[in-house]
């Protein structure tokens, strides 16, 4: 900008200032959550320990780089996330080192690695944190993510199943959320999935040469993946195919019913959806997805997703324990909750202390010192600044009252008070300020 220019239009060059300011940015894919956002976020964090916890889920903490092949076997060697979104270096020892993409598997090791399975069962865990995928960034899609998730260890039974997701509507119904829609699904065992592999093979045979790029290798070596591929030309080519609910085996064909209707029991909605059968090789039977319709969650539609993984601890080495987890997906819950407008508050100080001199800010100070020890929060002007400007800062971060101390005030012993919020105001003594009965 030319300095015309800049006299011209002063706002567009403080803004070519601030942007010459900007030396580093994020890396692309990686955010930084500000506030008011923290709000929502820490709103929806808290949200899920205090439902979660009524579950009997304990937090456990898992670290965020692993062995390489502790996701590698168990998320699957074809799937998307190891073939080419995972976070994968050597170390200094030439170990390989991968930053998690996921929680399931570093909880599943952890289980094992602590004899957690010596517990009477079931297990209950949540974990909550970053996540990092090689993705090309878009809206609800980032390199670095945030999940809740949870994960129980101990038991096949359909209830858990059925009691996991009416937690998830409990937490999101907590959060006023009505809107999001659960699609369910079973996916088999070991014993049923093969013939049903089968017969999808069968279906697709002539059509290989059109399913896209992605598909046909599928085809060879992950075929189910095919059911979930989100091109259009590959759900055309979809139309018709054999639905695995079909060639469920008897237990998991119970097992499904059961869980479904325990659903009904507990009065939870839900759309039977025979094509999720969701990107990780570690599932099996019950599999579910929280979706958002379009308008909220635009293209990035599944908020949360999760399912039974019943051999993948003894995979790992461990007894047999059938398992079931799921994991929110943090950013794309924010996005919808901020277009629900929903109304979070977003705290602000119970008191501005407004000083007009040095004697006076030593007074602030220590009143304000002994109002935050009491868990009030208080603020205090800086800078000699103005009563004016401090007033205008008190009314920005939407104090409830202001105290103000000037030399007056000092000589007489007294504060004067004012609700900022239906404009009341009086005077109390300095002593006795600490004390305000508005504060408490
Ligand atoms: P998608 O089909 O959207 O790629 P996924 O099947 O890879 O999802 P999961 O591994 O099941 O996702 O993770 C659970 C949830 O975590 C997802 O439903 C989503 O809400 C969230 N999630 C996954 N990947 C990302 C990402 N790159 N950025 C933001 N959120 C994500
Ligand atoms: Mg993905």
């Amino acid at each position: 900008m030319t300095r015309k220019e800049k006299e011209k239009n002063p706002r567009k060059a403080d803004k070519c200032n601030e942007e010459k300011r900007v030396k580093y940015t994020a890396l692309k894919g990686v955010h930084d959550i500000l506030p008011p956002d923290i709000y929502i976020w820490q709103k929806a964090e808290s949200t899920a320990r205090e439902i979660f916890s009524a579950y009997g889920f304990q937090e456990i903490r898992i670290p965020i780089i692993e062995s390489t092949d502790i996701f590698a076997r168990s998320i699957g060697e074809t799937t998307d996330i190891v073939e080419k979104e995972m976070y994968t270096f050597p170390d200094r020892a030439d170990r390989s080192i991968t930053l998690r993409p996921e929680g399931t598997a570093p909880v599943v090791r952890s289980y094992i690695e602590n004899h957690l399975y010596n517990l009477p069962s079931p297990q209950k865990f949540f974990y909550s944190g970053p996540m990092f995928r090689y993705e090309r960034p878009q809206k609800g899609r980032f390199r670095q993510f945030y999940q809740i998730g949870v994960e129980a260890f101990g038991t096949a039974e359909p209830k858990l199943d059925a009691e996991i997701i009416s937690m998830l509507k409990l937490f999101l119904e907590k959060l006023q959320l009505k809107e999001l829609k659960f699609e369910v699904n079973s996916i088999g065992c070991s014993k049923c999935r093969p013939d049903y592999k089968k017969a999808l093979l069968n279906f697709l045979s002539d059509k290989v040469s059109d399913l896209c790029p992605d598909c046909s290798r599928r085809y060879i070596n992950n075929p189910l993946r095919i059911l979930d591929c989100k091109n259009s030309s590959c759900a055309e080519i979809r139309k018709g195919s054999p639905k695995i609910t079909d060639y469920l085996c008897k237990e998991c064909k119970s097992h499904f019913e059961e869980f479904l209707s325990l659903l009904n029991i507990l009065n939870i909605s839900y759309n039977i959806n025979p094509d999720m059968v969701r990107g990780l090789d570690y599932y099996t039977r019950t599999t579910f997805e929280i979706t958002s319709p379009e308008q909220l969650g635009g293209a990035q539609k599944t908020v949360a997703a999760g399912g039974r993984y019943d051999r993948l601890v003894e995979e790992f080495g461990g007894p047999p324990t059938p398992a079931i987890g799921f994991a929110i997906g943090m950013e794309r819950l924010v996005e919808i909750l901020k277009a629900l407008n929903s109304d979070f508050c977003i705290p602000a100080p119970k008191v501005f202390i407004a000083t007009i001199g040095k004697n006076a800010g030593l007074e602030g100070l220590l009143i304000a010192e002994k109002l935050r020890s009491k868990g009030i929060r208080a603020e205090l002007g800086y800078d000699n600044a103005s009563l004016k400007s401090q007033l205008r800062r008190a009314d920005k971060l939407g104090s409830n009252y202001v105290f103000i101390i000037g030399d007056d005030e000092l000589q007489s012993g007294m504060v004067k008070w004012k609700n900022l919020k239906d404009g009341s105001q009086g005077e109390t003594g300095i002593k006795d300020a600490t004390e305000f009965k508005g504060l408490y």
